[in-house]
């Protein structure tokens, strides 16, 4: 268990815990939470786990994971009443945190709870989060606020919404759409890239600023085109920028909104032939046509995008293009993740 999990938020609550125990993951691994359920511990209400295999075998070995129970951490021990949130309103209108069965109201305790602890996850350097669906305190969209008109699913847990008001840039994901192979792929790239950033942040100078577009500049065009474009007028003036900070904040924020939803495979198919259009001069006409025959069998849907990829690396490898072979988008993160067999 990572040194940054404290015991208020898992180990105590956590007497029998099922399965393997959570990763123990070794500095130089990318720190992201994750809702403690998640990694098996038994801290729900009726003392289980939702354990989950993507996220501790697949996701385990490359994320340093700090495990929070917002639950558990804000005083309700295990076994606990189960919560919800319910709209209330007059006096003390909004939605509140209550105990199902009794009504007692643990909204504002789990508020300054959550602040605090976001907080400390900010200062950790949190590259990411992987929150537990549906819970009134964990769920990032759709929970069921409970009203006098029955249940509607457009809830956000308490300590969900604390998260993302304070790290609005955080890639955050649930495990139910991490079964989405589009979805998941996307958060991991997410997470690379906002690792990245924050290392870059952390000492900027202009030049790297530089460095760090020209890497990204396909992975963004296959992304967000236009707002590629923004960046890059961005980076253009960031030499001379009176308030580098500043220009530095804007960045930021456009890099992660233009990752912030799953490409297309038209954009897909955009960026492989640009980069193909480095090396198709190096090519013989069989190995044109045999590539942009993947590149078809992709956006047809009959291949998952790994497959244009890896002959294209091929020929960028054997051609020594500088450029196309430092791209980001040949490899945002580690291949043997196998992301992008299935997309
Ligand atoms: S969903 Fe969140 S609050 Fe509920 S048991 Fe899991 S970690 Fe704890």
């Amino acid at each position: 268990m990572s040194d940054e999990i404290t015991p208020a938020d898992s180990v105590p609550c956590d007497p029998a815990p099922a399965g393997p125990p959570a990763p123990d993951a070794p500095a130089g691994r990318i720190p992201v939470g994750v809702s403690a359920c998640l990694l098996g511990q038994r801290v729900r209400h009726d003392g289980g786990h939702r354990q989950d295999r993507f996220v501790i075998d697949v996701l385990g070995p490359h994320f340093r994971y700090m495990a929070v129970c917002p639950e558990v951490g804000v005083g309700m021990g295990v076994p606990r009443p189960a919560l919800r949130l319910v709209q209330v309103d007059g006096q003390g209108a909004g939605r509140r945190l209550v105990e199902s069965r009794s009504g007692r109201d643990w909204t504002e305790p789990m508020r300054a709870w959550a602040a605090a602890r976001v907080e400390a996850l900010a200062g950790a350097g949190l590259r990411g989060f992987v929150l537990k669906a549906r819970s009134p305190s964990c769920g990032m969209a759709r929970v069921k606020v409970y009203g006098p008109g029955g249940a509607r699913p457009d809830g956000v847990g308490l300590f969900a919404e604390a998260l993302s008001a304070r790290l609005p840039l955080l890639p955050i994901e649930e495990d139910g759409r991490l079964n989405d192979a589009r979805l998941r792929e996307n958060f991991v790239l997410r997470v690379f890239v906002y690792d990245e950033w924050l290392r870059l942040r952390a000492a900027p100078r202009p030049r790297d600023l530089v460095a760090f577009h020209t890497r990204h500049k396909i992975l963004l065009m296959s992304q967000d085109a236009a707002r590629h474009r923004v960046l890059g007028r961005l980076v253009a003036r960031a030499g001379g920028a009176p308030d580098l900070e500043a220009l530095l904040d804007e960045y930021g924020a456009g890099l992660m909104a233009a990752l912030a939803r799953p490409t297309s495979p038209r954009r897909q198919v955009n960026a492989m032939q640009h980069l193909a259009g480095v090396v198709k001069h190096r090519l013989e006409p069989v190995e044109k046509r045999e590539l942009g025959g993947l590149i078809d069998e992709y956006r047809d849907g009959r291949v998952p995008v790994e497959v244009p990829l890896t002959l294209l690396r091929h020929h960028l490898r054997r051609s020594g293009h500088a450029w196309a072979l430092e791209q980001s988008y040949l490899d945002p993160y580690p291949r043997s993740l196998g992301l992008r067999s299935r997309v």
